[in-house]
């Protein structure tokens, strides 16, 4: 079965740098807040351009913490895109705040900012773009768009390390950038971990004391926290894959370069990629007619692709019918019938790619 990710593959790929990474923490006998995470956090902030980097838990906690650091909390709007993995909503609300909806570039599928600016209200607090599928939102709309309003940018860059927005990596544009590090994204550890990024050093220290418990230097509780650190033995795990990424990404481009030229013709529409802008295929994600029965002809073949994602998050059970915004997001809704997500890893075999092309192009649609 050929595989939408393979997070085994990259494991296997850097085997033998992983498992040393680990003895060493294993040996150190250091597993929570050591020299593994401090390594961690000065690589990537570095890796991304800012001068700070706080180690997390989870990509869901990063925004979590990234917004009550901002201030933003009850009483207070965060537009966002409800076509996103439903973590970008719920840590919206897990902080306290209330999101609100605008709908996607068709193009590109990430917020439209003129979609956004109508729903700004004297409540608007935060923007949060989703750089879904591994390429950015319209960074230049919205840091305008927030510099006219007051409003803090809060980059969800979940789907998009190490992508590029005018020669700046994506996160360190917006007031902060927060990573998710689940085993199949772009930089995936081996279980959860996250990250945010920003060059505010005061919003860095509290987000620091917000991971763990609100404690400052002397393990005072400053102000109530969560327990949201990255562990010892994934930041090793990070280290090792961060020097990898940019050759990781290079092969993601190759295989999407691939699939870009044999489907020129065919009835599947390929990603746009944004002038200036580079894209990271965290997903290679093309609009099918007829999307089940492409899916099913797939499986038949052996191919298990992709759904990113279904169920927009303002149809889904615990969001339908009470967010606002819900009414007027068309492009959203379409793009939930449309998308269709090809394999793709830095690991997947040109042989794969092959093979996926001739079924696609042999599925008579
Ligand atoms: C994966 C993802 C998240 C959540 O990250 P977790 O580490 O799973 O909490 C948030 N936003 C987007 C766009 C994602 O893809």
């Amino acid at each position: 079965m050929i595989t939408c990710s393979n997070p085994q593959a990259q494991y296997l790929a850097h085997q033998a740098a992983i498992d040393a990474a680990m003895r060493r923490v294993l040996e150190s006998g250091q597993l929570i807040q050591g020299p593994a995470v401090k390594a961690f956090e000065r690589d990537f902030a570095a890796y991304i351009g800012v001068s700070h980097a706080v180690g997390v838990a989870s990509g869901t906690d990063a925004l979590v913490i990234a917004l009550r650091a901002l201030g933003i909390g009850a009483g207070d709007e965060v537009i966002t895109t409800a076509h996103t993995a439903v973590a970008t909503v719920a840590a919206i609300e897990l902080a306290g705040a209330t999101p609100v909806f605008a709908d996607i570039e068709p193009r590109y599928f990430t917020l439209d900012p003129r979609a956004v600016e109508r729903a700004i209200t004297p409540r608007t607090k935060a923007l949060v773009p989703v750089h879904i599928y591994g390429q950015g939102a319209d960074l230049d709309a919205f840091s305008a768009l927030a510099t006219r309003h007051g409003l803090r940018l809060i980059e969800d860059c979940a789907q998009a390390h190490g992508a590029l927005h005018a020669g700046r990596r994506l996160g360190s544009v917006g007031d902060v950038g927060c990573f998710s590090c689940y085993p199949t994204k772009n930089l995936g550890a081996l279980g959860d971990g996250g990250v945010l990024v920003t060059n505010d050093a005061e919003l860095a220290a509290r987000c620091r004391r917000l991971r763990e418990y609100g404690w400052n230097e002397t393990r005072d509780a400053v102000e109530p926290g969560l327990n949201s650190r990255l562990d010892e033995l994934q930041a090793a795990v990070l280290g090792v894959k961060l020097a990898a990424l940019d050759a990781d990404n290079g092969r993601r481009q190759a295989h999407a370069r691939e699939y870009d030229r044999r489907l020129e013709t065919s009835s599947f529409t390929p990603p746009e990629v944004r002038a200036g802008a580079s894209h990271v295929y965290h997903l290679y994600v093309v609009r099918a007619r007829e999307r089940e029965r492409v899916l099913g002809h797939l499986r038949e073949h052996g191919i298990a692709a992709g759904v990113h994602y279904p169920v927009p998050v303002h149809l889904q059970t615990a969001y339908r019918g009470r967010i606002a915004g819900s009414s007027a997001l068309p492009e959203t809704e379409r793009a939930a019938r449309e998308v269709l997500s090809l394999p793709m890893y830095p690991e997947l075999p040109a042989t794969a790619v092959d093979a996926v092309c001739n079924a696609l192009l042999g599925a008579g649609i």
